[in-house]
């Protein structure tokens, strides 16, 4: 078997958080050798496709709150560790102005993903970064003070600290087939089970489904044993095999971390932002003036004409008799299905249209000031893989900046 030279830090993973593991660890150690690995021959797949190819780069606001998995304390110490605006200020360094929206998220001014990519690989190879790709390693193993990282059958490479930085299992074309988890396993890391998270979700619901291309403002609960567990508010898109849109991804993850037996059931409320005190008034105290009930919802709620149609056929709500009309037990279960209509979900898409992974390397085994894990010394881990996903808005990206950074940082760090 061939083995090379030892390199001073080994980032397993080109992705996000790989990069900027690398290009930190190169900033902080200029004379310290990086080797920044990938399966792919070409890296970055998911920055190009993220945020409809825009790339979502962060948010104006970043809290634990957005943030699912593992303790909160642990995400807070680790996005203080590298904040939104550094990343900002580190983007406009390498050359990527981003430009912020109403909505909160910050894309490149190019509203391309590549000029993000291009940028990192460009600092990457300014800094002295050797980036070798297609080049997928097969197992870790550690001897003494050495890691060992198997290519193949004939190479083995040496280096004194590797960074762990594989992704998940979302979106599997794009190289992230979970083998980072099993690397951990054989350390003894404890895998928090994965499930897809940020992903659509899935309803026989013929009805809905008849609406496939319309979206509206929604938001949606997920309720587990009858009791509610969360909620998400967004945009909301009917599919021909379910539902989409930023609501249904974010709520995704709760469904697909429920089991069957504890019944899961997600509702949307079409009028998101009302109180009930005030569709109470609304609906039960107006008469509507002869208005067909289809005009009056229409009207007050600016809802879709085509969803209208569909909602109050399938709730046998007579869509053109007169509002006036309805009488007091109709304008009642108007006003519920209204907030809380059942979406008969019946499932998720999987890893193939998932957006990150939920679950993954325990944090409770890793060092939230380092990213070192407890449990070998000069391992770290950044990214995806640990158990922490991000909801929709350039949260998933800016833990994988904060967390690629401060593993990089630590790891060349503690070289001296
Ligand atoms: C369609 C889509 C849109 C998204 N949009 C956004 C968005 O706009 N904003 C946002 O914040 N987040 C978004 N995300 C999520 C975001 O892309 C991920 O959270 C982030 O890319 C994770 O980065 P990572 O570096 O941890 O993992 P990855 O990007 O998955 O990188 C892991 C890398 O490791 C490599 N690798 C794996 N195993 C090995 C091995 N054995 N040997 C060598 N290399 C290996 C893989 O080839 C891959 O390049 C989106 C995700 C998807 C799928």
């Amino acid at each position: 078997m061939k083995t090379g030279p030892i390199a001073d830090v080994v980032v397993v993973g080109a992705g996000a958080a790989g990069l900027l593991a690398a290009i930190t660890a190169k900033q902080n150690n200029p004379s310290a050798t990086i080797l920044l690995l990938d399966s792919r021959q070409k890296i970055g797949a998911k920055i190009l496709v993220s945020g409809g190819t825009r790339c979502n780069v962060t948010n104006e606001r970043v809290l634990p709150s957005d943030y699912q998995g593992g303790p909160r304390h642990f995400v807070k110490h680790v996005l203080e560790a590298f904040t939104p605006t550094q990343t900002i200020n580190f983007f406009r360094e390498i050359g990527v102005e981003l430009i912020l929206e109403p909505t909160g998220k910050y894309f490149p001014v190019t509203h391309s993903g590549k000029t993000v990519l291009e940028a990192l690989m460009k600092e990457s190879d300014r800094l002295g970064v050797v980036l070798k790709t297609g080049h997928r390693i097969e197992g870790v193993r550690k001897k003494d003070a050495l890691f060992s990282l198997k290519e193949n059958s004939e190479n083995l490479l040496w280096a004194r600290r590797v960074i762990l930085a594989t992704g998940g299992l979302s979106l599997p074309e794009t190289g992230s087939d979970g083998a980072g988890f099993r690397f951990a396993e054989h350390f003894g890391h404890t895998i928090i089970p994965t499930y897809p998270a940020l992903t659509p979700l899935l309803s026989e619901d013929k009805d809905w489904q008849s609406l496939s291309g319309v979206t509206l403002e929604a938001e949606l609960s997920f309720f587990r044993n009858g009791k509610k567990q969360a909620s998400a508010r967004g945009s909301f898109l009917f599919t021909h095999f379910g539902f989409s849109g930023p609501a249904a991804l974010d709520i995704s993850r709760h469904f697909a971390a429920c089991p069957a037996q504890e019944k899961p059931e997600i509702f949307a409320n079409f009028i998101p932002g009302s109180t009930e005190e005030s569709l109470q008034n609304l609906i039960l105290s107006r008469n509507g003036s002869g208005q067909s009930l289809k005009h009056f919802l229409s009207d007050e709620f600016l809802l879709p004409d085509s969803f209208l149609d569909v909602f109050l056929q399938r709730n046998n709500l007579g869509q053109l008799s007169a509002f006036s009309k309805l009488s007091l037990v109709n304008k009642r279960k108007l006003l519920r299905l209204l907030r809380e209509s059942p979406l008969n979900v019946t499932g998720v898409t999987g890893y193939k249209k998932a957006e990150v992974t939920a679950g993954g390397v325990s944090l409770e085994e890793v060092r939230f000031s380092t990213m070192q894990s407890k449990l070998v010394p000069g391992l770290y881990f950044s990214g995806e893989i640990l158990d922490v996903d991000g909801r929709i808005g350039g949260f998933n990206f800016q833990w994988a900046w904060s967390s690629g950074t401060l593993a990089g940082r630590s790891a060349v760090r503690s070289l001296s």
